[in-house]
């Protein structure tokens, strides 16, 4: 029987010969199966899998030296183009589209012979926090059925957490990855605005998004993350910084650290009570063992939600403009409206629709300047405040999510409290530092979550290398 712990450990066995690449894609083809009531995949690529699987297997044994991701089962989301494949960011516009290229990211996973076994449902647009705005419906979170995912990479997260694969790649604009793995009890990284190329990123907020990575261990998600970042000739905001050796993840074991926290957060009375008081001892546990964890006023807090909103359907309304019935994708005439306004009114879920709006008045002239100007200038303090943060500290710790995860339906009728429940996500996508959801507790109710870590931009390696720590030493 197959089990897996690791990619390291993984590729061990397939070196000494007790496991081998097909005997992993049947494992993983089967827990799907198993798994098809939570609804987290939308396409699986049975055949293919197991073919690329047979041809890794044969060249291993030929003894080709294996790629990084050898033989390694991922899984990606609904807004990542890979050539031949279905993508339609889980909307009807995009019904029956077939991507015509690879994204940078899958083109680097193929690279170093990954295996991709399906693609992941998600909120339509990436434009949600619970997996409920989607074409193909819901998905189920896999520790409480009766609980959503999150969002909206919850299918990719749930792929993870229902072991339907050891990796998959997640979108993150303000929050995507590391709120589904907070409500799903696993590991979400969102690296560094510019780490990884969006090229072939369905796109949602153009200065925000993210290529995201779930994982159940530091070592997997730092390996994908080394594979996919870096450069790229096709999106001029992919950063040329130096890629370091991600996997290096258990140096610097022990070197104490200068945490930082936002008062304001961890006393916020939106947090629960509970995640609170666990995050409170959590400090008290870290102190103990020898770092420096410190409050910082952070009197901006009230305004992030705002304007991450602002902003991300200004930049919205701009990039769904593309999708016109016209080019491709979904069409449908009227005759008294013509195509444009019948296409969209059609193919876009309601969500989408009242982000394009808002989107639009917000940048519509007689109000520009009192919402898109204001809220850039928000954005550059927040900027500055950051970098005033990090002349002092190495890292700031904040709750992922003020509460675990919802019931279904519970805040689907209630806009305003489900953008309020970014709160704490929303702070790194306007900032662009890199965060991770570090899964370490439990609550009362059953449901796991986990604790938001931030580092400077571009400092992805001690990111990783204290997550290791952390969850060796606490989980
Ligand atoms: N919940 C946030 C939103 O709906 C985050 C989405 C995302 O990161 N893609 O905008």
């Amino acid at each position: 029987m197959f089990t897996y712990h690791s990619i390291t450990s993984y590729h061990a066995e397939l070196l000494n010969g007790s496991v081998s690449c097909t005997d992993a894609v049947h494992f993983y083809l089967q827990q799907i199966e198993e798994s098809k009531k939570l609804n987290a995949f939308i396409h699986v690529y049975a055949d293919e899998a197991l073919t690329k699987a047979q041809k890794l297997d044969a060249d291993r044994k030929a003894g080709k030296p294996m790629g990084k991701l050898h033989g390694v089962i991922i899984a990606i989301k609904d807004v990542i183009c890979y050539k031949d494949h279905p993508v339609s960011a889980a909307s009807k516009i995009l019904e029956n589209f077939v991507s015509v290229y690879n994204a940078t990211a899958v083109e680097k996973l193929l690279n170093e012979e990954a295996i991709i076994i399906g693609n992941t449902n998600c909120d339509e647009f990436a434009m949600g926090s619970t997996n409920e705005n989607s074409v193909y419906g819901n998905v189920l979170n896999a520790i409480d059925q009766t609980k959503v995912p999150g969002g909206s990479s919850g299918g990719s997260a749930v792929a993870v957490q229902a072991s339907c694969c050891m990796v998959s790649l997640g979108s993150d604009t303000g929050g995507s990855v590391r709120q589904p793995a907070d409500f799903c009890g696993i590991l979400g990284l969102k690296p560094t605005y510019g780490r990884i190329s969006r090229y072939g990123l369905i796109a949602y907020a153009s200065s925000f998004d993210q290529i995201g990575i779930f994982g159940s261990s530091v070592s997997d998600v730092a390996r994908v993350l080394e594979v996919i970042s870096g450069p790229d000739s096709f999106d001029s905001t992919a950063a040329p910084n130096k890629v370091d050796d991600y996997s290096n993840v258990s140096a610097n074991q022990n070197r104490p650290l200068r945490i930082a926290y936002f008062k304001e957060a961890l006393e916020s009375p939106a947090l629960d009570k509970e995640i609170a008081s666990k995050l409170f001892d959590f400090i008290d546990r870290l102190k103990a063992d020898g770092n420096t964890v410190e409050p910082v006023d952070f009197e901006y807090l009230d305004f992030i939600v705002p304007t991450y909103y602002i902003l991300t359907t200004a930049e919205a309304s701009s990039n769904l403009s593309r999708f016109d019935g016209v080019r491709y994708g979904y069409r449908d005439v009227d005759k008294k409206t013509g195509v444009y306004s019948k296409t969209r009114s059609q193919g876009f879920g309601w969500e989408v629709k009242k982000r394009i709006l808002l989107g639009t008045f917000v940048l519509s002239a007689g109000y520009y300047d009192a919402y898109f100007t204001k809220a850039q200038q928000v954005r550059r303090l927040l900027v500055e405040k950051t970098n005033l943060i990090f002349n002092n500290f190495d890292v700031i710790i904040l709750p992922t999510v003020p509460g675990t995860a919802f019931s279904l339906g519970e805040k689907i009728n209630d806009p305003i409290s489900m953008y309020l429940a970014d709160i704490f996500t929303v702070f790194s996508s306007l900032t662009g530092l890199p965060a991770v959801s570090i899964p370490l507790f439990w609550h009362n109710n059953g449901l796991p979550f986990g604790v938001q870590a931030m580092t400077n931009r571009f400092c992805e390696l001690s990111l990783l290398q204290l997550s290791h720590q952390w969850m060796v030493k606490y989980k």
